[in-house]
């Protein structure tokens, strides 16, 4: 099978992925996965969203050398320009490195895990502390407004947490954190940063360029001191309506436009 070409029954095999799969099938969506979460690394880097060798995405996957699924995510200290699918280590659900070299970072491993512990449902989870949505998290009243139609997208679909209390090194920490984000697909984490959390790397990978474009607007917009004009209930119910029925297919070919400008490089692949 094309996964590439064919992605869409691809990630609805996925979500069934697990020991009905062959081996070879499971390596060959463990490669695809890869691909696509590196080039999520690399797209959103070249959009200026990771911080320093911090912050981290994540996906599961079949293994590729156990017969378990496994959460895919960087080792410590690799910038998100370095990543390519091969740097990627495997993590099994006991926080155990199962495949590839170096450790993730001990926060990655709370905060992700956390997530999909609450949520089965999520395959994709990407945390980062991108300055626009960042400054939202400051606020004492943390809020997205609904000021443009990249607000849309994410209308009733952020968690809001202002219980901020380090640096979220423990595995309670990633618990409470799932549990805060809940049934929602955005985390406004207080004073730390923010999480997306999706059915897929494109998708994940979508929502985090789209909430720092809608953060950066509403913060642009608090600067001209004017008033504000929020859209209507159902201006935001008819947008939010439009976008979400082909939103699955526009972040597979934003992701994919990232892939394509990756293939050119020697250094990804
Ligand atoms: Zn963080």
């Amino acid at each position: 099978m094309n996964f590439l070409k064919n992605f869409r029954s691809c990630r609805s095999f996925i979500r069934h992925f697990s020991s009905n799969s062959t081996l070879s099938s499971r390596k060959e969506i463990n490669k695809e996965i890869r691909t696509r979460l590196a080039a999520a690394y690399r797209g959103l880097d070249s959009y200026g969203l990771n911080e320093g060798v911090c912050n981290h995405l994540s996906a599961i996957a079949p293994s590729s050398k156990i017969d378990e699924d496994i959460m895919l995510i960087i080792p410590f200290h690799l910038h998100w320009s370095e990543v390519t699918p091969s740097k990627l280590v495997e993590v099994n659900n006991k926080h155990e490195v199962v495949q590839g070299e170096g450790k993730p970072e001990t926060t990655a491993l709370c905060i992700h895990q956390g997530v999909y512990r609450k949520r089965p449902d999520v395959k994709s989870v990407m945390h980062t502390h991108m300055p626009y949505a960042s400054t939202l998290t400051c606020l004492q009243q943390p809020e997205l407004l609904m000021l443009h139609q990249n607000s849309c997208r994410f209308y009733e679909r952020i968690a809001y947490d202002t219980e901020y209390s380090g640096l979220g090194e423990s595995f309670e920490e990633g618990n409470r954190l799932g549990a805060a984000l809940g049934q929602k697909n955005v985390l406004f984490m207080g004073n730390h940063g923010v999480l997306t959390a999706a059915e897929s790397v494109d998708v994940a990978f979508d929502y985090m360029y789209y909430l720092e474009r809608a953060a950066m607007i509403q913060v642009l917009a608090w600067s001209t001191q004017q008033n504000l004009k929020e859209m209507d209930k159902n201006v935001i119910e008819l947008t939010t309506k439009q976008i979400h029925e082909f939103l699955p297919q526009y972040a597979r070919r934003h992701l994919e436009s990232v892939i394509r400008r990756l293939k050119t490089s020697k250094d990804f692949l």
